[in-house]
């Protein structure tokens, strides 16, 4: 047995965003990039801020005593500092104390010591999971998900419970009171959302936040609130993230630098505890004994000086917003419907009228082969677009295309998706 029963489980089931883009590698190689339209991953392409790229340089060229040395494993106490500032700011954190100005009387300031670098968003989420569940804990999630989350709370040996968002995208908070039970330890939320692009308006979040204080009280359990933001800066149209940390007591903020920095390969992170949090010092010592231990020990030492240097720096949305204007013209001409996103950078749309799967040539014999979404991602395939299929998301039926690629690759697939539709509705 090469390897275990879990991973080989887990490869089985992995991710379509995956599998669509190797598929794109191949046909790159077979016909060239500038034929196929590979809108399957989510991998920021634009560079980052002069500020990043200066704040590295800068750390790159001090050298004293143990800049490369092991650090304390919850990350320098400068950039933790950095950190607390950043959230404090985002989430409304600017009371002076327990009893502070928030709405739920939470809106302490946060300091370095509620805050830990870690190694991206992934790395804090993995951090989080494997410091607060137990075997068989379950963790909400809000269908459609980032599709990764399967596997996070599959690691630490949780259950995921899908509850499904309302039709424009947004929560429904008494589909997430209706999923909560006593084995409920935590609710991921993701606003601005991959893949639906909504923002989550600070009344879903009340709701949300009601729900959950609800339940604590009933059960004598208060699911932790885990807020993955890694797209907060990523808005359009004016919209801006609210805060959601005051909300909600037992919060914990994710994020990283890999989309508002346009960074996602330097791998760098933190995760922020509110500080009305109870028994807070306990689940800080179990992240920071989390982080060493599940091998990451730290965070890139030279990265969390860059971005305590630029962290306020950040990538050009307005190319994002101009792509996303590009990309949903085109589907408007080929009549596809989809959710206008607020932020992030993927269109989520609908698989169009035409083709049962019975009739597909394209027809797989996949698990999910009879989802109307694989076989029309199958279907743009053969006119080398690529998509991800909405069932990876928990939403079969739709599909997701990632607009963070270049201005030229949108434009060019205009008639590849006319054709392609053509195609589509005339079998
Ligand atoms: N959360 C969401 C919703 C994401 O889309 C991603 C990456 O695409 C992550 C977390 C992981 O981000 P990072 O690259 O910082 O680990």
């Amino acid at each position: 047995m090469p390897v275990a029963d879990a991973i080989k489980a887990s490869l089985e089931r992995s991710s379509w965003i995956r599998r669509m883009f190797e598929e794109g590698r191949r046909l790159k190689e077979q016909f060239g990039s500038d034929k196929v339209f590979d809108f399957s991953l989510g991998n920021p392409d634009l560079e980052p801020p002069a500020a990043f790229v200066d704040a590295l340089k800068a750390a790159a060229s001090t050298v004293q005593t143990g800049t490369h040395a092991y650090m304390p494993n919850a990350g320098y106490p400068f950039a933790r500092a950095e950190m607390a500032v950043k959230v404090s700011t985002e989430h409304g954190m600017t009371g002076a104390g327990p009893a502070g100005a928030g709405p739920a009387g939470t809106s302490q300031a946060l300091t370095g010591d509620e805050v830990i670098l870690t190694v991206g968003a992934a790395g804090a989420i993995n951090v989080v999971l494997k410091t607060i569940l137990n075997p068989g804990d379950e963790v909400l999630v809000i269908a459609p998900y980032f599709a990764e989350y399967s596997f996070y709370i599959d690691n630490h040996r949780g259950t995921m419970v899908p509850v499904q968002a309302a039709p424009d995208f947004s929560l429904d908070p008494a589909a997430v009171a209706a999923a909560l039970g006593p084995r409920s330890a935590a609710i991921i939320i993701n606003s601005p959302n991959n893949p639906s692009g909504r923002v989550y308006p600070r009344a879903d979040i009340e709701a949300l936040a009601a729900v959950l204080a609800a339940h604590g009280k009933a059960s004598g359990r208060l699911p932790y609130l885990i807020i993955d933001e890694p797209y907060r800066d990523i808005v359009y149209d004016g919209i801006k993230a609210p805060p959601v940390m005051d909300a909600y007591p037992e919060s914990i903020v994710v994020s990283s630098f890999s989309k508002t920095l346009s960074v996602p390969g330097e791998r760098i992170g933190y995760l922020a505890v509110n500080p009305a949090i109870a028994d807070r010092k306990l689940l800080l010592d179990g992240m920071i004994m989390a982080n060493r231990i599940l091998g990451f020990v730290n965070a890139p030492a030279l990265m969390q000086r860059a971005v305590a240097a630029s962290w306020q720096a950040k990538a050009d949305v307005s190319r994002y917003e101009k792509r996303r204007n590009s990309l949903a013209a085109i589907l408007d001409t080929a009549g596809i419907g989809y959710a206008r996103p607020e932020g992030a950078f993927y269109l989520f749309c609908e698989v169009p009228q035409g083709q049962s799967p019975r009739q597909s040539p394209a027809k797989q014999p996949t698990p999910e082969g009879q989802s109307p979404d694989v076989t029309f991602a199958m279907h743009l395939k053969e006119f080398k677009i690529l998509a991800v299929p909405g069932v990876g998301f928990g939403k079969p039926g739709w599909f997701r295309l990632s607009y963070c690629v270049p201005e030229k690759t949108i434009e060019d697939s205009g008639a590849a998706w006319l054709v392609a539709l053509e195609a589509w509705r005339r079998n």
